[in-house]
């Protein structure tokens, strides 16, 4: 993979960027107009995305799901349980090696960032992005999460990836919850 295919993944994985879930939905709209589809073709409550791409030392790790799959909800937290149950989300998402396992690499957290984006009318997703600095990143060989039983509500994760000179996907559930991201 040449540097500029991973600016663009990079790109793609930024927080305010859908163009990554623009190229997610074009396999499903081979159409001319697939152009005119835009982020929300992505929101399904129960399914969420996970990109991970990765070059030199670092390691960008991108969430973005349906506020529903975390909260149960998508509106403004309004009630002091609906406060509790965002803030309770929020602080579980932010601890990443709670959820996400890193294998081989050796990658530390580097940053954390969560933020919302508006997905359609009355839809709200939720985005994640962890930076890692990885000392060796050619020999993290996979990567598990545990979501699943936190937020019962996530049924799958698609996951994208490109490390180096390698990528892949796979879609991830309770059942599955490892890919490797090896050759
Ligand atoms: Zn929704």
């Amino acid at each position: 993979m040449i540097r500029a295919d991973f600016l663009e993944v990079i790109m793609r994985l930024s927080a305010l960027s859908f163009l990554w879930l623009f190229a997610l939905a074009m396999p499903l709209f081979a159409h001319d107009h697939a152009h005119h589809h835009e982020s929300h073709e992505a929101h399904v409550h129960g399914k969420a995305q996970l990109q991970v791409a990765g070059e030199g030392t670092d390691l960008l790790v991108s969430l973005r799901s349906p506020a529903a799959n975390f909260l149960g909800f998508e509106h403004t937290p309004q009630t002091e349980k609906e406060r509790k149950t965002a803030n309770q989300a929020r602080d579980f998402l932010q601890k990443v090696a709670q959820w996400l396992g890193l294998e081989g690499g050796n990658c530390r957290i580097a940053s954390v960032d969560i933020g919302n984006a508006e997905a359609h009318e009355h839809h709200t997703d939720i985005e994640v992005e962890a930076m890692f600095h990885c000392a060796k990143l050619a020999e993290l060989q996979g990567l598990s999460l545990e979501l699943f039983s936190e937020f019962p509500a996530v049924e799958t994760i698609e996951l994208e990836w490109v490390i180096e000179q390698r990528q892949g996907s796979a879609v991830l559930s309770r059942e599955k919850p490892r890919a490797a991201l090896g050759r």
